[in-house]
């Protein structure tokens, strides 16, 4: 245990990335009265108003939500600045749309929140906590984990600064460089994927009132089959729109006569949202951005090193779930130094013996979850399905919950979200078995009555 002559150890921590999880964690250790060192590689977010690449809104659902109560800002995020989405607003392409609920039963929503805003407020927190340092325009360039020594380069003056730490927390993204320096343990697994989609970012401006130019308390999806475009509210009643579709796709419209016939075959209804010329300026202002899933374990070098969020298990953005399972490694790395009394060998053990499973869960249901946003929405059978989960988890709301419920609305682990669908599946082929074995004697003793016993 962390004790020295009976008394609390101040663990000396590094963390690396001030990105949503690198300052979420710099929090919940600052709770703890550990003494915190947070390098970031840009410059203090709270200074470039502008978002800076990555999506400019977020959902938050409730693994997010947890983690930030936790660190006494959850009220804050959802009463003053989340705008509650509590269902998907579908749109044909003749513009017509409809609306599936997310939960019908106790209409819980999920919260778009500005990044900037979010990551703005996680390290206006971490002032409050004298033993908590920041420092931007640091950049890891080299470390050697077992001996809990980082070195980083300030992007300004080009000096090298140098660092030793009881503990590093390693919260530097998905396209971080310094994982190399980890990938070098033996027996440790990696594996990432590219899909062939990317995404590029549009905007709906407000109206000319300032206010928005859709019902805002929904998240817009165009679902097209191969392709899709989703807009999520901000609070200055704009739009976020992002376009998701093969790379192939977005290199083929390469002028604005291209763009526009596309736009006005797919997405026709968008057109006088967005506003032609924005389109145009916008679409070519930028060029798609890559998806990477990433699967990699151990998470911990020893007892000295340990990787949380994109860093450890980056997946595609299409259940909303990457930054939320990041915060969710934040809570569950806290009752772990609560159980083991910051004893650092067994918590980064367990973390990593752990967590693995359930974060590569949720990268495979959100590879699924992208077939289910662009294609399976607008099928009959996809809806059916949704009626029927749903009456099923009215009745029986302990007993089955729906898959895309038990990941945004409640804390199961994602492994047994899986597990728990997989049942209900066989239960729900079994009884359309049963049904239809009762119903075609039915059906034939029927027909055979109708048209031949008759005759
Ligand atoms: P990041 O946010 O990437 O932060 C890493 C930080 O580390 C950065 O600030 C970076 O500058 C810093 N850094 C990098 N290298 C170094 C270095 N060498 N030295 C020092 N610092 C360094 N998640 C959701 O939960 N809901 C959503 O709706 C959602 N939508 C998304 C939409 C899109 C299009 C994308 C791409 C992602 C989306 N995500 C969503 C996922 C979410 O953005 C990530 O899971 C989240 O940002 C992970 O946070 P992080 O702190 O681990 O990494």
């Amino acid at each position: 245990a962390n004790l020295e002559n009976g008394t609390f150890k101040k663990l000396d921590v590094v963390v690396v990335g001030g990105g949503l999880v690198g300052s979420l964690e710099a929090l919940f250790l600052a709770k703890r009265g550990h003494r915190v060192r947070l390098y970031e590689y840009r410059e203090d977010i709270r200074n470039t108003p502008q978002a800076r690449g990555r999506s400019i809104n977020l959902a938050l659902s409730i693994r997010g939500r947890t983690a930030l109560r936790e660190v006494g800002l959850e009220d804050h995020m959802i009463n003053n600045h989340g705008i509650p989405m509590k269902g998907r607003n579908i749109h044909r392409i003749d513009g017509s749309t409809y609306i599936i609920p997310y939960d019908s039963r106790t209409k819980q929503c999920i919260y778009s929140v500005g990044r900037n805003y979010l990551n703005g407020l996680l390290l206006q927190e971490s002032e409050k906590y004298e033993n908590v340092e920041r420092f931007f325009n640091h950049k890891l360039i080299a470390s050697n984990l077992r001996e809990g020594f980082l070195s980083f380069q300030k992007t300004d003056t080009k000096e090298i600064v140098e660092v030793n730490a009881d503990l590093i927390i390693g919260a530097d993204g998905a396209f971080s460089a310094v994982r190399k320096e980890i990938m070098k343990q033996p027996l440790f697994d990696y594996n990432q994927k590219y899909i062939e989609h990317g995404y590029l970012e549009l905007c709906i401006p407000p109206d000319s009132n300032g206010g928005f130019q859709m019902p805002p308390n929904y998240l817009h999806i165009w679902p097209r089959g191969e392709f899709m475009m989703i807009a999520l509210p901000n609070q200055d009643c704009s739009w976020t729109v992002t376009l998701f579709m093969p790379f192939t796709h977005f290199k083929s419209l390469d002028n604005e006569d291209k763009l526009l016939k596309f736009f006005e075959k797919y997405f026709p209804d968008s057109i006088p949202l967005i506003g032609k010329q924005k389109l145009i300026a916008d679409y070519f202002a930028g060029s798609a951005s890559p998806l990477i899933a990433i699967k990699c374990r151990p998470y911990n070098v020893e007892d000295k090193a340990l990787i949380i969020g994109d860093r450890a298990h980056a997946v595609v953005p299409f259940n909303g779930q990457g930054m939320n399972a990041g915060f969710e490694d934040c809570t569950i790395l806290n009752q772990l130094f609560q159980k083991h009394h910051d004893d650092l060998a067994k918590i980064l053990k367990e973390f990593s013996d752990t967590r693995w499973e359930d974060t590569f869960a949720i990268s495979d249901l959100a590879m699924y979850n992208y077939i289910e946003m662009r294609d399976l929405v607008t099928r009959p059978s996809y809806l059916l399905r949704k009626a029927i989960d749903d009456v099923i988890f009215w009745l029986m709301p302990k007993v089955w919950i729906p898959l895309y419920n038990s990941v945004t609305f409640s804390t199961i682990p994602y492994t047994q979200c899986i597990k728990n669908r997989q049942w209900q599946d066989k239960v729900l082929n079994r009884s359309l078995l049963f049904l239809g074995t009762v119903t075609s004697p039915v059906g034939a003793f029927y027909v055979y009555k109708k048209f031949v016993g008759l005759s």
